[in-house]
């Protein structure tokens, strides 16, 4: 079950590509001069028209990027993925559009305008900033005060059935009409720069999200007078929570927040991962460890090692039964204290810059 409200815990992410007719991230990325870490090591995995966005990066031309969020709890290395690939395009020189979606959050889930504004100001965008995006070059709006994007959605709905959407959305008799509208503001959302600026636009999201790019592309043609260019996506995996499965805002043991503090119980929760280590000392020494199977070994990968040299020596160390998994979490844990330290000092400052935004 795949949808942007609901995604079960084992994605089999080759038989969701075919299924949803993704295409792979390879066969473009390797055109570009100094790809994502992300894209390298097939954490980026799939793409729907890169290639538009490609050209543009290698010619010098103007693209945007745009990437909604909810705000539903606390920020998590999940969702930091998403904020380092906004750096990566921001640096490239992309415009980076960034729609609270309050009205989604109402609709579905029942949240109070001002909670959810609360949450994106204090939460999210403090730490996107704390992150390194450059507050200047980013556009951040609610899209209950967007009266741009809502008359936008308002005008496409015309020519979208309810058929349509509950054959993508699965949409019951029970769905309230708002619900039911909340994804043709995100087409809106994602359709709206280039009212102001006809350049193409990517949306890099996790693939519980296509439905909406699917709509997006699908209405985007629909209205020829507009010239709309069909956006391109990128896809990218879900981290896994700390003990396997899924990392939830919502169960504190699967999730490293960006809020937590480098102390015993954030080392207790690091030394408590689930690793790819052998059943005893002996034999990990012996056959050594098994790395694609550990979650602190993705922890590496995806956060805390940007070397690939530095990646390899440690992946072979792990093989090799070198390296023993208490060792590896309890310096996995020390880069993570550094890491988390210095984001806690850089969001003091993002705090003020973040509530002036909206
Ligand atoms: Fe994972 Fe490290 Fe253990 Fe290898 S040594 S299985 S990478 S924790």
């Amino acid at each position: 079950m795949i949808t942007p409200w609901e995604v079960s815990e084992d994605i089999d992410y080759k038989k969701t590509m075919e299924q949803f007719g993704v295409n792979s991230i390879f066969d473009v990325v390797k055109n570009l001069k100094k790809p994502h870490n992300f894209m390298n090591r097939g954490i980026v995995f799939g793409h729907r028209d890169f290639q538009r966005i490609l050209d543009a990066i290698n010619n010098g031309k103007d693209f945007t990027v745009v990437s909604g969020m909810m705000p539903s709890g606390k920020m998590h290395f999940g969702h930091k993925m998403v904020v380092d690939q906004l750096l990566y395009y921001q640096k490239l020189g992309a415009d980076i559009y960034i729609p609270i979606a309050d009205l989604e959050a109402y609709w579905a889930r029942g949240m109070a305008f001002e909670a959810t504004r609360k949450i994106a100001i204090e939460e999210y965008i403090t730490n996107y900033i704390a992150l390194g995006l450059d507050p200047e070059k980013i556009n951040v709006y609610l899209q209950s005060k967007n009266e741009k994007v809502k008359d936008l959605a308002m005008f496409l709905s015309k020519k979208v059935n309810f058929s349509e959407m509950k054959g993508i959305y699965g949409f019951s008799g029970e769905t309230n009409i708002g619900h039911v509208f909340a994804p043709i503001v995100q087409v809106a959302d994602i359709l709206h720069p280039q009212l102001e600026k006809k350049v193409p636009v990517l949306v890099p999201v996790g693939i519980d999200q296509d439905p909406h790019i699917r709509l997006t592309r699908d209405i985007s043609g629909r209205y020829k007078d507009f010239g709309f260019i069909p956006p391109s996506s990128t896809y990218h995996r879900f981290i896994t929570g700390l003990l396997g499965g899924k990392m939830s805002s919502s169960k504190p043991e699967t999730a490293i927040y960006l809020s937590d503090e480098p102390n015993k119980s954030f080392k207790k929760k690091i030394m408590s991962c689930k690793t790819g280590g052998r059943e005893t000392l002996e034999e990990q020494k012996q056959f050594g460890g098994k790395p694609e199977e550990c979650v602190v070994y993705e922890i590496y990968t995806y956060h805390l090692i940007d070397d690939d040299s530095e990646l390899k020596k440690l992946y072979e160390r792990c093989k090799s039964g070198e390296l023993t998994c208490g060792t590896c979490k309890k310096e996995c844990f020390e880069k993570l204290s550094v890491f988390l330290k210095e984001l806690h000092e850089k969001r003091e400052q993002a705090k003020e810059i973040a509530s002036k935004l909206i």
